[in-house]
């Protein structure tokens, strides 16, 4: 029995020593946002093998739109340059074709 009194008395010095590490230094200390280095996106078009891109394809198309009907940057879509181009260019065929909207619904 006197070995579980030891440990609460262990568990009582314990406890104080918790509350001394206080936080108020951690506090005045700005927050530095760490930010995860973005994986490296590779271009779907070029994955899929494709060299166009068709208009009429709207509902591959429509990945690269916002909800406002604006086209994507390619920082977001992770779509390469040459792609990017046929991608925008497919987006405005669409559009006057009336198959995508020029103002998001
Ligand atoms: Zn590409």
């Amino acid at each position: 029995m006197s070995e579980v009194e030891n440990q609460e008395e262990v568990k009582v010095e314990k406890a104080p020593k918790t509350e001394r590490t206080d936080k108020p230094e951690r506090e005045d200390r700005p927050v530095k946002k760490y930010r995860k280095p973005a994986k490296k996106k590779v271009c779907a078009f070029c994955v899929a093998g494709e060299k166009t891109i068709d208009y009429k394809d709207v509902a591959k198309i429509k990945k690269y739109i916002t909800e406002n009907g604006k086209i994507l940057p390619r920082r977001q879509t992770g779509v390469c340059s040459y792609h990017q181009r046929e991608l925008a260019n497919a987006i405005k065929r669409a559009r006057n074709m009336a198959l995508l909207p020029y103002i998001g619904e």
